[in-house]
């Protein structure tokens, strides 16, 4: 049997970038062998293995073909006569279709190289077309080495956009989907994973509510960038920038989705749009089954991010009222990636993108006031049940008055 590095590790290797994980391929073996050597098998869908010691993972050379729609349509082949090149030709993108072996010497049938040395993201071959996840895998590879100067070959560019009008993207599950998803918004430029997904029509029918958000105009005053997609980019730029967190990302992409709701004739005003947004926001939370913390993130993020901007302006009551509705007290957290995912949308406007946020602090403060109300001495004035929580409430409010004057 013959053992190759494959995938990303060579890639990376060739980039001079550090290689984290490492996938082997392995020729010229059967799966008894690879057990009687002590390999651990996984996954019941290919034969994939784990070394027994450092537990990285062990792929037998296969070839695949597709024979149903989406992820399970697929049969796959392997054997000891198939080939590194047969193997290496069912992948998604040449600079992920080389190997080396144990001399760092290359195999690179589909010249990977040669797209690595052009910055080019390029199919391997028409099979691309059968997996309809590599749209996805190819946005998120763009989003990670857009700052390399990486961009998709016009022909794998082509080929994503048949697979977008195909109606294969729909049968992608949720989990396969959001696993893309949630990596490419880490990366250092998710903003180009959206970009390269409206430019082949996978936006439209993944996320047709950020889709609609590209050519609705806003007010110039606000949003010297006017159009809500553009702003909704910058904003997950700045996300990424001032590195946030997946929640506060996930927020920042939705949180303007109820502009797209708006008549033309309201144009370019958006009113109350962030309350219109919020069933869009629930639709594609839904669609992608992504974590509670993400989806609890964006609706309230979709709800009061105006709030966020006007805090300074809020009555107290209002004030209360958010506090209140993030639940400070048990989610201190939650409420710091609110002010966090409001200070994105702030700064990604054009030309603001350095401006201050003072919203942000006075949120932090109005937040301090509202928990240094103590339970105990109203307890011992003998409130209780529904009453006490009214006093408490009162109490915070007076703690927030007092906080706006000396502020
Ligand atoms: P990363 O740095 O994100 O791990 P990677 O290229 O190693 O990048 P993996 O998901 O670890 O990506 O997959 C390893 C290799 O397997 C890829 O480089 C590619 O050759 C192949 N591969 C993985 N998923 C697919 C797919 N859906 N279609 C075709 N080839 C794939
Ligand atoms: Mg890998």
């Amino acid at each position: 049997m013959r053992i190759y590095k494959v995938g990303g590790a060579v890639r990376d290797r060739l980039l001079g970038i550090p290689v984290t994980d490492i996938d082997w391929v392995v020729v010229g073996a059967t799966t008894e062998e690879m057990l009687a050597k002590g390999f651990r098998p996984v996954g019941a869908d290919f034969p994939v293995f784990l070394h027994p010691k450092s537990g990285e993972e062990y792929a037998l050379a296969r070839t695949e073909r597709k024979s149903g729609r989406g992820y399970g349509g697929f049969t796959f082949h392997a054997s000891p006569e198939v080939t590194l090149e047969e193997d290496l030709i069912r992948r998604d993108l040449t600079i992920n279709a080389m190997a080396e072996d144990d001399q760092q010497n290359l195999t690179d049938p589909y010249h990977g190289q040669r797209d690595l040395e052009a910055r080019l993201l390029r199919h391997v071959s028409p099979a691309f077309a059968e997996d309809p996840l590599r749209v996805l895998r190819v946005a998120r590879f763009a989003a990670r080495y857009a700052a390399l100067g990486f961009t998709v070959a016009p022909e794998t560019l082509e080929l994503m956009r048949q697979l977008s009008e195909s109606g294969e993207l729909e049968a992608l599950t949720p989990e396969r989907s959001w696993k893309e998803i949630s990596r490419a918004l880490m990366e250092d430029q998710p903003q180009v994973f959206i970009e390269v997904l409206r430019a082949c029509g996978a936006l439209k029918v993944l996320m047709p509510e950020v889709d609609a958000l590209f050519g609705v105009p806003q007010p110039p005053a606000h949003h010297p960038e006017i159009d809500t997609g553009a702003h909704t980019l910058s904003v997950l730029e700045q996300a990424a920038l001032h590195k946030q967190p997946l929640t506060v990302r996930w927020a920042c992409l939705l949180h303007d989705l109820g502009k797209g709701l708006t008549p033309e004739e309201e144009w370019p005003r958006h009113i109350a749009h962030e309350f219109k947004g919020l069933k869009l926001i629930k639709a594609v939370n839904e669609r992608f089954k992504a974590p509670r913390d993400c989806q609890e993130l964006a609706m309230l993020v979709g709800e009061y991010h105006t709030h966020g901007h006007r805090a300074l302006e809020l009555k107290p009551s209002t004030l209360l009222e958010l506090l209140q509705s993030f639940d400070i007290y048990r989610r201190p957290h939650r409420f710091e990636e609110f002010i966090a995912a409001c200070e994105m949308d702030a700064r990604g406007r054009e030309g603001l993108e350095q401006r201050s946020y003072p919203q942000a602090d006075y949120l932090r403060g109005a937040a301090t006031a509202a928990r240094s109300i103590a339970v105990q001495p109203l307890l011992e004035k003998g409130f209780k049940g529904p009453e006490l929580g009214e006093a408490i409430k009162r109490e915070r409010l007076k703690a927030l008055k007092a906080y706006k004057e000396q502020v």
